[in-house]
């Protein structure tokens, strides 16, 4: 049978290349992709300990500005309430300073503040002089009411001292409420207060003029009129520190919308900072989460591929190595053919027929191969049952013709003497051919050099093969241990070679597989057949032994009791034999043995037998002859013997041999050792009656007598 070969396309190596193939573009990818974020990380993180570091120096200056703010409004606090000397000055370096990191749009703001603080100064100037007046009013009014006392009738003297002390004491009491008050109406309410005091003090005086003499009158206007100027100046006093305290206002209201301004900043830096370290994070979170993707997809990947590895490459393989494995020790002889059957076929057949990869090819490969196997197997085993070489022959020839399409063959078998090789069988089936039955001798190039032989593309390749013109050969020598035991030898046409020489060749290729498978077994049989024939052969003649005679006796007496027919033994012994190896040697006298052997063979008939006896003694078995025959076989025998030369080196010398016959007869039940003693005596009896004679051993009359025989008469005698 010739498999068909299976082709893969879905081959694991394309498999493996399309894996790795992806695996490289979803590295890249991910590579890419890595590195983009990598970098986006990069720009992210920059960015963030940029801003936070300016954010971290504006928040410094802030602070720095935050805190001169708030030395300015202290110090200004203190102005407003002593205005000590140089604190002015120490406000304006402050706000010299503050100026310097200002933004633009805060630096105008700081100009009006300080444009305001320079208006503050020159009101507090102001007050700071009328301070001053006030306090030389208050001299004059106290110097005044001195003087008024001095002038005036005693009487007086104490509604004077009311009037001036009360007057002095409520006006140090709403001075002092000018002074420190900030707020405007604290400043109306205390106007109005000296508004009362100097009505109540007017009123007095105006009641004082009515009763004082008049002397005491212009002590008395003086009185007043330093009463009119402590009024006059108490309400300049009020008015400039009315406009301070506008002007303190004006200058807080800036100093404040400056502080609001830094504080603004520091909030808005700080909101981009919250800004852009939420923004870090939640950069960094979906980063992560993006990895985490990443890491899940590759693992899931991976699983997949793994299980698509495990599931299309290395189960099956797996599968397929424990079969390869279990196939190994079935097929080395230690477990049944059937086992095969149910463990592996049902297997090596799905991934024969699902598998489109190197598994299905080496599948479809395994199981052609244990087919053939099985076949080789089946085939071995039916050779080896059969009885000889021709069997296995006739076996292969039919395989050939039945199975391979190999129609014409001729097998060839090595002689025994190994000269040549004769057909054995032939089977030939070209139309119109007449092929001569040769022997194929040292000539034939296949024998002499063990190589196939082919004459498809030289048909003149091997000068042995006689019709090379019209038929091809292939000549496959057979050959087992160094020696060339036969040869089978394949005929075509030229056409059937011209058309179908690929099929031919697979076909060929099978027929080795059985040639090999067989010639084991040939080589046995011819083996067993050599050590038959050396078994029952003698060496130096060729002649059957004494072995062969007592193993094929007792088919001999049976046949010949079944035919009723007889058995005629010729006992034969050279004469004086001693003398031939005494005068010439032991190798002339084997010489002289050998060509007797010749001459027994030939006188006798195919269906007889010629046994070395032993020594110089032979014995033949006429098989279905009767007496007279076999004394005439005998006499033929006797005559050729004496009228022969024998050749022996250096020498053409004359023998005689004497024989004595007896008869087995398949009718009785005679033992045929009786008879073989028989003619032994007859022998015997030649000798004695001096050799060179037949004497036949006559069983009936119980003596021997000398045969009859007129032709080869010239030495015989009778007992
Ligand atoms: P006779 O006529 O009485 O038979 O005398 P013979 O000399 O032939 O008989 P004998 O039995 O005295 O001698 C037989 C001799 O045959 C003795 C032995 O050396 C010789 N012989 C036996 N076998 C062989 C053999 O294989 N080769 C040779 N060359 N000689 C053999
Ligand atoms: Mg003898
Ligand atoms: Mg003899």
């Amino acid at each position: 049978m010739i498999f068909p070969h299976k082709t893969a396309s879905w081959t694991l190596r394309s498999q493996l290349r399309t894996l790795l193939i992806l695996s490289g573009l979803l590295v890249v990818l991910f590579s890419v992709l890595g590195g983009w974020w990598l970098h986006q990380f990069n720009t992210k993180n920059n960015q963030l300990l940029n801003t936070s570091q300016t954010l971290s120096n504006d928040l410094e200056k802030n602070f720095q500005d935050s805190r001169l703010l708030t030395e300015i409004q202290t110090e200004l606090d203190i102005y407003m309430r002593s205005a000590p000397l140089g604190i002015l000055h120490r406000i304006h370096t402050h706000a010299e300073t503050l100026r310097l990191g200002l933004p633009p749009e805060l630096k105008s703001q700081l100009a009006s503040f300080i444009k305001q603080l320079d208006i503050l100064e020159i009101r507090m100037n102001s007050f700071r002089q009328n301070n001053d007046t006030i306090f030389s009013i208050e001299r004059e009014i106290l110097e005044e009411t001195d003087n008024l006392l001095m002038t005036i009738p005693f009487e007086f003297n104490r509604q004077i001292r009311q009037i001036s002390g009360r007057a002095c004491l409520k006006h140090h009491y709403l001075y002092k409420n000018i002074i420190l008050t900030d707020e405007q109406a604290d400043l109306k309410l205390t106007t109005r207060e000296y508004e009362q005091m100097f009505i109540d003090i007017e009123n007095k005086i105006n009641e004082l003029k009515k009763r004082l003499p008049k002397e005491s009158i212009a002590g008395l206007k003086k009185f007043q009129n330093a009463f009119y100027e402590l009024d006059e100046s108490i309400l300049t006093v009020i008015a400039i520190r009315r406009v301070t305290l506008e002007t303190k206002n004006d200058v807080n209201s800036k100093l404040s919308s400056l502080r609001t301004a830094v504080a603004e900043a520091s909030l808005a830096q700080a909101n981009i900072l919250a800004k852009l370290t939420q923004s870090g994070m939640d950069f960094l979170k979906n980063n992560l989460l993006a990895i985490s993707a990443i890491m899940v997809t590759m693992a899931a990947l991976g699983a997949v591929t793994a299980l698509f590895l495990s599931q299309t490459m290395v189960k099956p393989l797996i599968a397929f190595t424990n079969m390869l494995k279990k196939m190994t020790r079935m097929l080395s002889g230690l477990r049944s053919e059937n086992e095969f059957e149910e463990d592996f076929s049902a297997l090596l057949e799905s991934m024969t027929d699902q598998r489109d990869d190197e598994i299905g090819q080496v599948a479809t490969a395994v199981k052609q191969l244990l087919l053939r196997l099985r076949e080789l197997a089946i085939f071995r085993q039916d050779i080896e049952a059969d009885e000889t070489s021709a069997e296995v022959y006739q076996r292969m020839a039919r395989i050939f013709n039945e199975r391979l399409h190999l129609t014409s063959c001729i097998i060839f078998e090595l002689t025994p003497d190994g000269k040549i090789m004769r057909p054995a069988l032939r089977q030939i089936t070209l139309s119109g051919i007449e092929l001569p039955e040769i022997s194929l001798t040292d000539e034939c190039r296949a024998r002499r050099n063990n190589n196939i032989v082919s004459s498809f593309k030289d048909s003149h390749t091997c000068s042995m093969f006689p019709i090379a013109d019209r038929v091809r050969h292939v000549c496959i020598p057979m050959q087992i241990s160094g020696q060339v035991i036969g040869l089978v030898q394949f005929l075509f046409s030229p056409e059937d070679v011209e058309h179908n020489e690929r099929q031919i060749s697979e076909s060929l290729v099978e027929a080795r597989h059985y040639i090999a498978e067989a010639l084991p077994v040939l080589h046995a049989k011819r083996l067993t057949v050599r050590l038959q024939i050396m078994a029952t052969e003698d060496p130096l003649t060729g002649l059957y032994n004494r072995y062969y005679l007592e193993n094929s006796l007792e088919r001999l007496v049976a046949g010949a009791k079944r035919r009723k027919s007889n058995i005629c033994i010729l006992m034969c012994d050279i004469d004086h034999f001693k003398n031939i190896n005494d005068t010439y040697g032991h190798d002339a006298g084997d010489k002289v043995l050998q060509q007797l052997a010749g001459i027994l063979l030939r006188s006798v008939r195919k269906t007889d037998f010629v046994i070395r006896f032993g020594g110089e003694e032979f014995m033949i078995l006429l098989v279905d002859c009767n007496t007279q025959k076999a004394g005439e076989m005998a006499e033929r025998i006797r005559f050729h013997v004496q009228t022969d030369k024998f050749h022996i080196p250096g020498h053409a010398i004359e023998m005689t041999v004497s024989i004595g016959t007896a008869k087995f007869d398949g009718t009785t039940d005679q033992d045929i050792w009786d008879n073989f003693k028989s003619a032994d005596i007859a022998l015997y009896r030649a000798k004695e009656n001096g050799r060179n004679q037949v004497v036949h051993y006559n069983d009936t009359t119980d003596n021997m007598k000398q045969l009859n025989l007129p032709e080869l008469r010239d030495t015989t005698h009778e007992t």
